[in-house]
């Protein structure tokens, strides 16, 4: 078989050595999920429930804003023994993340096992919050690769990734990264650099990824495959290409297929809770890490929908025992489904997921950068509660922020020097960033906060 030795010694040696040096059991993890995907429904809406009573529990006992609301609703834990009983408690906004910081953190949880971890957030309201080692190292990585297994990809596999910078990681988080990226075979296609100009050296490039696997933001992957076809260069065909971070439309799944002879699976992860959901070969919805994570659909009301219906999703984290996040509103639209899949896995599925709308920024130069690929995260730590990026020119793109009331003046205009400075730098110095403070970003129809728009051209049909 080829690669089975390189597949091995990735599988059996290098990622548990990894495992062991950060105390975590990524593989461990994925054996079991691998098992439990087969579990008939019932059997794991039970493991569900059982590891919802534990955590309900747990948070009851050592989580103060959860002790507050039990209180406030004159409720105990026993109140909450299924995932339908979920809706006694209040929904967690990012808000309320915000204002009750600390009293979200477990007590007596150790510290070293807490991770700071950041969103940009995909509405444009960045977060801070804490992961656990176990949680992240552990459940959701193993979910991660679950998931990439039903494309069809193993750990060790050539793995072409259209994805942002990360340049607020530490250097020794960049090497770990970088390291593991090589061991791995994966490689970064810079997707803040999608310009015609650099279009032929990364086909070029990615001619190397036949037989292997594309992954990444849709919008990236689309300029990719746009500008292959237009030149005629069908000789890349990988195996599966993997979408995420971004709605992934019907008009570029249809381009991937045609460019690249493959298909696509649509993989819904965040960074607050990963591993979500993810389209399996059937292609007929998201197969829920139901081990991991409850995902429920509510309403405006936020009453909860009836199955097949539309609405908010609303994610419940079942091993992120540091900071439990219960209820917590994600910002994606999606609809529910009570399907059971013809893969014969029993994990339930959510017939969709939408409203992770993205645009492109262009510059004069001529890059083509998808929005989401703007470094934004470090805008939670400036007290930045929304923010949205408008593109009204090739030559001027407007900030509009909206800070936390908490914030000073002086602190405020030091913030917005930073992001001029930032996103001047980020864009390429020929477009002028102009800072505006608003008292909030104003949503769409649906009620989603469109984190960028772009007024000068769109790609879109
Ligand atoms: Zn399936």
């Amino acid at each position: 078989m080829k690669m089975a030795m390189y597949e091995f010694l990735i599988k059996r040696v290098f990622t548990p050595a990894v495992d062991f040096h950060r105390g975590a059991s990524t593989m461990k993890r994925l054996e079991e999920l691998e098992k439990t995907q087969w579990w008939p429904r019932e059997k794991l809406l039970a493991l569900q429930d059982e590891r919802l009573r534990k955590l309900i529990r747990y948070a009851y006992d050592n989580v103060p804003y959860y002790r507050r609301v039990f209180e406030q609703r004159v409720l105990k834990p026993d109140d909450i023994v299924t995932s339908g009983e979920l809706v006694k408690l209040p929904i967690l906004t990012r808000q309320l993340v915000r204002s009750n910081f600390s009293d979200l953190v477990a007590r007596r949880f150790p510290r070293k096992e807490l991770m700071p971890s950041l969103t940009g957030g995909s509405t444009g309201e960045p977060l801070r919050f804490y992961k656990t080692r176990d949680d992240y190292h552990g459940w959701d990585t193993a979910a991660g690769l679950r998931a990439h297994k039903w494309a069809g990809y193993e750990v060790g596999e050539k793995l072409a990734l259209f994805w942002g910078r990360h340049p607020h990681l530490s250097i020794a988080d960049s090497l770990t990264r970088t390291t593991k990226h090589f061991v791995q075979k994966v490689e970064l296609f810079d997707a803040m650099m999608m310009s015609d100009k650099r279009m032929p050296r990364f086909a070029k490039r990615l001619e190397g990824f036949n037989g292997g696997f594309i992954k990444g933001y849709p919008s990236a992957i689309y300029l990719m495959a746009r500008y292959i076809e237009k030149e005629g260069k069908s000789a890349i065909k990988p195996r599966a290409i993997i979408t995420t971070g971004e709605e992934l439309y019907d008009f570029q799944e249809e381009l991937f297929s045609r460019v690249f002879g493959c298909e696509t699976y649509s993989y819904y992860s965040t960074n607050e809770v990963d591993a979500i959901a993810c389209e399996c070969s059937e292609h007929s919805g998201y197969h829920i890490s139901a081990e991991n994570v409850i995902v429920e659909i509510v309403d405006d009301a936020d009453n909860l929908v009836p199955l097949g219906g539309e609405g908010r999703i609303l994610v419940t984290s079942l091993h992120n025992y540091g900071m439990p996040f219960i209820r917590y509103e994600i910002g994606d639209i999606g609809a529910s489904s009570d399907k059971v899949c013809t893969c014969g896995r029993g994990l339930p599925v959510l017939a969709a997921v939408n409203g992770r709308i993205s645009d492109f920024i262009y510059t004069r130069r001529g890059d083509c950068i998808p929005g989401i690929a703007l470094n934004r995260s470090f805008l939670a730590g400036l007290g930045v509660e929304q923010f949205q990026i408008v593109q009204e020119s090739y030559d001027k793109v407007v900030i509009k922020l909206v800070f936390g009331g908490e914030c000073e003046r002086d602190h405020v205009s030091e913030a917005i020097k930073k992001i001029e400075r930032h996103f001047r730098s980020e864009l390429g110095g020929d477009i002028d960033v102009v800072v505006e403070l608003v008292d909030q970003i104003v949503p769409t129809r649906i009620g989603k906060r469109r984190m960028f728009i772009s007024n000068v051209k769109k790609v879109l049909p």
